[in-house]
């Protein structure tokens, strides 16, 4: 019987001091899980260094290696994406380059897929190596895209790195969407989903890309495809300044009125400046709530018709 195929992919930007030993670990990991056939996808991002010529050297030494080229640096999720894109085998694992995402992983997910799983999560099960302020911004971002993400539960500290069954990748790859986020796709995809968890040690050679901005763009992607709950608050909240600032317009005029016909004396306040001041807030919040609706309806439509392609592939060279 034929073995059956799993696709590796591996985005890699600048990754030359790693691309040796991720491919020599790849490769152990390989031979041990002789009952496979495997194909690595690497997806060189724009490198600037001598990612994709090393990538093409390997090809030589390596017959589970194909390379795709993008035509300029598209970033993470799109390398991602283009590799899934590409990708034959019947299970996918998307995979760092830098051997933060062990690969000793690979064997557990096989595992549980035979058992029948079509999506198995590496979830890290702590974050005492990183920052404090990275492990505080990573909570709260889990903690608030699952709050938006109403029915879908967007499971915590799983990046990229975990097994997909084919299916699952052909549903996230009919997505019609062009801002994609992986983390939130497969959840949203649902079908039977397992997890192993994992340490994740530090990177060994080379720097991360990810810095406070990268991370921001991050979390506000995720948070849009998942949700438009952000812009409902906006409109919730200028609901409720435009009702307080009626409550207290009424307020004010019935005092106001009561001062004019000298029915209470209240020294020091001038309702009638008061009233003016209220008024103003409730056109204020109209305007807001306005706004905030046309933002909804805008936002919802720039989205669908921009439809640009996330990445673009310059080439595919298969090993024979
Ligand atoms: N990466 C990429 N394009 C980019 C930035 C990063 O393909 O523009 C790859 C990188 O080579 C690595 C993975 O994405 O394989 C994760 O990047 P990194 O290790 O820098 O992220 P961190 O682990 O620090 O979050
Ligand atoms: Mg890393």
């Amino acid at each position: 019987m034929a073995k059956k195929l799993v696709s590796i992919v591996v985005p890699m930007y600048n990754e030359e001091p790693m691309v040796p030993h991720f491919l020599e670990k790849i490769a152990e990991i390989i031979n041990v899980n002789s009952d496979y056939s495997f194909e690595v996808v690497a997806v060189n991002d724009g490198s600037k260094d001598k990612t994709l010529e090393l990538l093409h050297d390997f090809q030589k030494s390596y017959r589970f290696l194909r390379v795709v080229n993008l035509s300029r640096n598209f970033g993470h999720e799109a390398a991602v994406a283009a590799g899934l894109s590409v990708a034959k085998g019947v299970a996918i694992i998307p995979i760092d380059a830098d051997l933060q995402d062990p690969p000793e992983l690979i064997a557990p997910m096989l595992e549980l897929f035979e058992q029948g799983y079509d999506v198995v999560n590496a979830r890290r099960a702590s974050r005492k190596e990183d920052a404090w302020i990275k492990r505080y911004t990573a909570q709260k971002f889990y903690k608030v895209i699952d709050k938006l993400s109403g029915k879908v539960r967007i499971p915590q500290n799983v990046g990229h790195y975990r097994l997909i069954s084919r299916r699952v990748l052909d549903e996230v790859l009919k997505l019609p969407e062009s801002n994609r986020v992986f983390r939130v796709e497969v959840p949203y995809v649902g079908f039977k989903t397992a997890e192993v968890a994992f340490t994740r040690p530090k990177r060994e050679h080379g720097d991360t890309h990810y810095n406070m901005k990268s991370m921001i763009d991050l979390a506000i992607n995720a948070i849009t495809i998942t949700s438009t709950k952000p812009l409902n608050f906006v409109f919730k909240f200028a609901m409720f300044v435009g009702i307080m600032g009626f409550i207290s317009s009424l307020t004010q005029l019935v005092l106001f009125i009561l001062e004019m016909t000298n029915v209470l004396v209240i020294p020091f306040i001038n309702h009638g400046t008061f009233l003016a001041i209220n008024i103003a807030v409730i056109l204020t919040a109209i305007i807001l709530v306005n706004l905030s609706l046309i933002a909804i309806y805008l936002a919802k439509t720039f989205n669908e018709t921009q439809k640009r392609p996330f990445y673009v592939i310059e080439s595919v060279k298969d090993n024979k």
